[in-house]
């Protein structure tokens, strides 16, 4: 399968390991994670945030209720909230989840919005699991042009850079962190490593995280969608 479809069936496959309920995906996109999320028994409730988000269409909209969930009824609810804001706003709604997804989304950011990231997603919401994938450049010179892969990434990290950023911020926020990816350079070329790094975050404490009383609800996304089945 193409690359961007191995890092969806990467964080399903971490989904199916642990059996999140509550997951996040900062970045969501066009919502093809989510949508192929939406059918894991054990999800309750997905949640999406994206600074360019638009409603979606009941009957045209992929997150509307699918055949499947007639032809199988769930056993618990599912509740789908998409918002549109940005990864670095807080937002008290995203506070308490099991998982939070960051998939080629960081190399979007500019400096003083990566500069915030850690505090907002690893401090603020500290999920129990933060996945974040992001290019590795090491294998652009396998690709024709060798420049950005993007023309909207505002960087593309080497193995080192990536993991040195992770280690750090693993460290200040009590998580650990294990570095993978997706996409195998070709027979030869072993040595420049995955197309896409992924870093999966581990909150070393297990005692979850509650909003404490003194905490005031922040709410500044805007909903763009609520759905139900
Ligand atoms: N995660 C999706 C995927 O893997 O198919 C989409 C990745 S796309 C390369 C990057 C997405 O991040 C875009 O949908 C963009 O609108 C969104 N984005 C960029 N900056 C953002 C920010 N500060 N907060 C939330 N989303 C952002």
């Amino acid at each position: 399968p193409p690359v961007y479809e191995q890092r969806y069936y990467f964080v399903k496959n971490l989904v199916n390991q642990h059996g999140h309920k509550k997951i996040a995906d900062l970045g969501f996109g066009d919502a093809t994670l989510l949508w192929m999320l939406k059918y894991h028994r054990c999800v309750q409730y997905l949640v999406g945030v994206d600074i360019a988000a638009k409603p979606f269409e009941w009957g045209g909209g992929r997150l509307s209720p699918g055949v499947g969930s007639y032809i199988i009824p769930r056993e618990l609810d599912l509740t789908i909230t998409l918002y549109r804001g940005s990864a670095v706003q807080k937002d008290s709604r995203l506070c308490g989840f099991d998982l939070i997804t960051c998939i080629e989304l960081i190399e979007h950011l500019d400096s003083e919005d990566l500069a915030k990231f850690p505090e907002v997603v690893f401090g603020y919401f500290s999920p129990g699991m933060v996945v974040i994938s992001t290019p590795n450049s090491e294998f652009n010179p396998l690709f024709p042009a060798s420049t950005f892969r993007d023309p909207d990434h505002r960087f593309e990290w080497n193995r080192k850079q990536f993991q040195m950023w992770a280690l750090d911020v693993a460290k200040l926020y009590h998580y650990s962190v294990e570095f993978s990816g997706v996409g195998d350079p070709p027979a030869g070329a072993e040595h420049v490593g995955y197309c896409t790094q992924i870093g999966v975050f581990q909150k070393n404490s297990t005692k979850p995280t509650e909003l404490s009383i003194s905490e005031p609800e922040e709410h500044v996304y805007e909903v763009v969608s609520f759905l139900w089945e």
